[in-house]
């Protein structure tokens, strides 16, 4: 077994002296020095990595409800007038940190029988290896859709994760017109969503694909066979996946702008080993001391401004804290 020491003794060493010099005095060969490097570098790419959360940004397309109505206004729809529940069609997401990106949608016969089974457990998956997750209206849609999925098929809840919704941090922070995802990403200079339609869920949904419909009557049963053109629900599917995986990226834009200025963001600097130092959003070591401190009631903090995100951070431990400090009555 080699020691961390050695490997990064040697891997100084090279850096300093060079191959030659530093297989000289070691007493070792060209080769088994490069050995040294090279599993170096791998355990410090790992140590890297397993220092870092796996932060997830992701969105979810799903398919309309259908129920009975006999008008278009103000209709109370009772649940009896449910004919067919809402269903995932896809699903889209990416690693904040590695870029990798994911994402699962039906295959058209899934979407005709309205069976998010397989996209609902590769997402299960994807959650519960996910740290932090983060969506625009994640609280209120996404979060609860997905939920609704994982317990429609016993999957229980995936491991804890920490949460950021988007809507929220502009809501909270902002006066914008609309707190729409896209016109937060119009506002702010970055592409937009694509353009869709309500035919686009149709077609998904088959309503627009279908080229024939036959009934036979066989004894006392009565058969009704519906042909769909297989190419229109698959184009829709494609198109819907490539929308969901947009989003994604219009989200990461968004989230990276904004992030800085959400005083309810977890604090990302508690994961892993190394965390001194690190700003408390982005992780950045690239910090400077900020021209005021951070008071409370009875203490006084150093405050630091991050030159990645322009979030203020603050010490953990106060610089003052006096004992003879008054304080107002409460009651
Ligand atoms: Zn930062």
């Amino acid at each position: 077994m080699i020691s961390i020491e050695k490997m990064k003794r040697i891997f100084n060493s090279v850096n300093d002296r060079g191959y030659e010099a530093t297989a000289r005095i070691e007493n070792l060969t060209h080769n088994t020095v490069s050995d040294y490097i090279r599993r170096y570098k791998q355990y410090m790419n790992e140590t890297v990595l397993s220092d870092n959360p796996t932060i997830t940004l992701f969105d979810i397309e799903t398919d309309f409800m259908k129920n009975a109505t006999w008008g278009l206004w103000k209709q109370n729809i009772h649940i009896g007038q449910i004919l067919e529940s809402w269903s995932m069609i896809c699903w889209a997401a990416e690693d904040l940190l590695t870029g990798e990106k994911n994402s699962g949608a039906v295959t058209p016969e899934e979407s005709l029988l309205r069976n998010d089974e397989a996209i609902t457990f590769k997402l299960w998956n994807l959650m519960d290896k996910s740290d932090v997750i983060i969506a625009h209206n994640l609280l209120k849609f996404d979060r609860k859709k997905m939920n609704t999925c994982f317990l429609k098929y016993g999957l229980g809840q995936p491991s804890p994760y920490q949460m950021i919704d988007t809507l929220q941090i502009a809501r909270s922070n902002f006066s914008f017109p609309s707190n729409k995802l896209d016109y937060l990403a119009q506002e702010l200079g970055h592409p937009m969503k694509h353009d869709t339609g309500f035919k686009l869920w149709r077609e998904c949904d088959g309503v627009d694909a279908i080229e024939e419909t036959e009934i036979m009557t066989m004894g006392d049963k009565i058969i009704k066979t519906t042909t769909y053109n297989k190419n229109i629900i698959e184009t829709a599917i494609e198109k819907m996946d490539l929308y969901c995986q947009n989003d994604v990226s219009v989200l990461k834009n968004v989230y990276l702008d904004i992030r800085g200025w959400d005083k309810r963001h977890p604090n990302l600097a508690g994961y892993g080993e190394s965390n001194d130092g690190k700003c408390c959003i982005c992780r950045s070591t690239n910090l400077v001391p900020a021209t005021t401190d951070y008071r409370t009631p009875v203490s006084v903090y150093k405050t630091y401004t991050c030159q990645n995100c322009g979030t203020h951070n603050h010490s953990r431990f106060a610089e003052k804290r006096s004992k003879q400090l008054l304080r107002g009555c409460a009651r």
